[in-house]
């Protein structure tokens, strides 16, 4: 296999322009793409393939394919992402270069050094958006205000010589986990993503160094990843609120905010401690206050509920010292609090503890805010699975933990929606003998209520996916929107 000479010199001058090169370098460029794409030498005489505004990653993938059909690299998903990987490494900058680039334009505006790294990290393809690009969105009106419902096609499906691969691959704990720093550059493996085009920013939030990363298969804008610099376990305590409002204050155009630290009401990583942030307006932000109040011991700071389907308080405070030790005061409390009326239980008659909350920090009209979900994660014979997690009749649609995305109201559903779904249509406009499986009774349900044509169809169904998923928080929330269950909110708040 030969390299195209014009593709050649279109990727060198790109590994100039944005990478650690300099033109004195092209020889030497040149040769580690013959060595990556496994290739014999350059084609010279003929014309290039592609165009002239051709992207490097364009070009990347080209030579990919080729390499592939020239059998110079196995026809393996994750072999083609490491060689990606390290042809786009090229047009990256070293980490300390971006690091220091990050520092210097952050000295212009916080938004100019973010700006800065997404567009290095789109550039040379760690975060993908051409395969976020196929993710389903649509917003869906609740009584709550719009949802956001995503059906999250972005991931690539690993093909059955890969699993085997992968399965028969030795255990090995370098890095440690996917969140470890050690990824940084890492070449990657079977069961390893390819990383040697990754690059991690440090920052210093409580007097740490922390690692800010982009997520490559984003739920929303600027979808990033804020990553403790040692591989320790999810942690939810007061150092959680310093760190927060401590990103907030360098980085105030961003939200930032991390799952829970016990099984079943976070998200699916609990080994590593990490939070999540970046560029969005979440539903949750634009939920309603219904009841501001006062705590006693943090007069300056406002207090409020929203109407929401989970139980969240709200505290805005212009100090950040005052909001971090009314916050701390507010898990602590729910963290020690029972109520045997609504089965909240603070912790098992073995001691284990049951509860935790889900912190989100933002700035916003010149105040700090941290929305403070309250979690338990009992589980009971009624609801084996949990009984503030969504509960049987809705799991055809979310089974998953909810994690912080969707508690702040974006739901992220599993691929296999997309094709479940053109069924449970398809059965509604008329072709009975589908068999629906777990969609069966809701399918039933629905067209009992509604008469279903081509014109209505969609409409009605990606309304009722939303008003499950609304259920599916309805279900992880603590306090019932319910007279019953806001008595009982009240009664918490009472002994704040
Ligand atoms: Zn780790």
């Amino acid at each position: 296999m030969l390299l195209n000479q014009h593709l050649v010199e279109a990727f060198v001058s790109q590994a100039i322009v944005y990478g650690d090169y300099e033109a004195d370098d092209a020889i030497y460029i040149q040769n580690q793409l013959l060595r990556m794409l496994n290739a014999k030498g350059i084609d010279t005489s003929s014309a290039s393939p592609l165009s002239q505004d051709v992207t490097a990653n364009d070009i990347a993938q080209h030579w990919i394919a080729q390499a592939i059909e020239a059998q110079c690299i196995d026809d393996a998903l994750y072999m083609k992402e490491i060689v990606e990987a390290q042809i786009l490494d090229l047009i990256t900058p070293r980490p300390s270069t971006l690091n220091r680039k990050f520092k210097d334009a952050y000295q212009q505006s916080p938004q100019a050094a973010t700006d800065y790294f997404y567009d290095i990290a789109k550039r040379n393809h760690y975060v993908k958006e051409d395969a976020i690009a196929n993710n389903i969105n649509y917003e869906v009106a609740t009584e709550y205000g719009d949802i956001e419902i995503t059906i999250n096609l972005s991931n690539p499906e690993k093909d059955a010589k890969q699993i085997a691969a992968a399965k028969a691959a030795p255990a090995t704990d370098y890095p440690m986990c996917a969140l470890c720093l050690e990824n940084e550059g890492f070449k990657g493996s079977v069961t390893q993503a390819a990383r040697t085009n990754h690059r991690v920013v440090r920052l210093n939030l409580g007097d740490q160094t922390w690692g800010f990363q982009y997520s490559p298969y984003a739920y929303f804008p600027e979808h990033s990843i804020v990553l403790s610099e040692q591989h320790t376990s999810m942690q939810i305590n007061k150092q959680t609120f310093i760190n927060l409002l401590d990103f907030i204050e360098q980085f105030p155009h961003y939200f930032i905010g991390s799952n829970a630290d016990i099984p079943l009401v976070g998200g699916s990583i609990l080994s590593h401690n990490h939070y999540q942030s970046g560029k969005h307006i979440f539903p949750m932000d634009n939920a309603a206050e219904i009841e501001r109040f006062r705590i006693k011991a943090f007069p300056d700071i406002q207090a409020s509920t929203l109407n929401w389907p989970m139980s969240v308080i709200r505290l805005k405070g212009k100090d950040r010292e005052i909001l971090i030790n009314a916050a701390t005061h507010v898990m602590n409390t729910w963290n020690a609090y029972s109520d045997d009326a609504v089965h909240i239980k603070a912790y098992s008659d073995e001691g284990e503890r049951h509860h935790t909350v889900t912190p989100i920090a933002r700035y916003r009209a010149d105040n700090y805010e941290l929305d403070i979900v309250l979690r338990d994660n009992q589980t009971s014979d009624t609801y084996p699975d949990g009984i503030f997690h969504p509960h049987k009749d809705v799991q055809h649609i979310k089974k998953e933990n909810i994690g912080l995305i969707e508690v702040m109201g974006t739901a992220i559903l599993p691929g296999r929606l997309k094709d479940e779904l053109q069924q449970v249509k398809a059965y509604l406009l008329g072709k009975r003998d589908i068999d629906l499986g777990q969609h069966q009774t809701w399918a039933d349900e629905m067209a009992q209520v509604h008469e279903f044509d081509q014109h209505n169809v969609d409409e009605i169904v990606d309304k009722a996916v939303g008003d499950k998923f609304k259920r599916v928080l309805e279900d992880a929330g603590v306090f019932k929107n319910t007279e019953q269950g806001q008595q009982a909110f009240k009664r918490f708040i009472d002994s704040l």
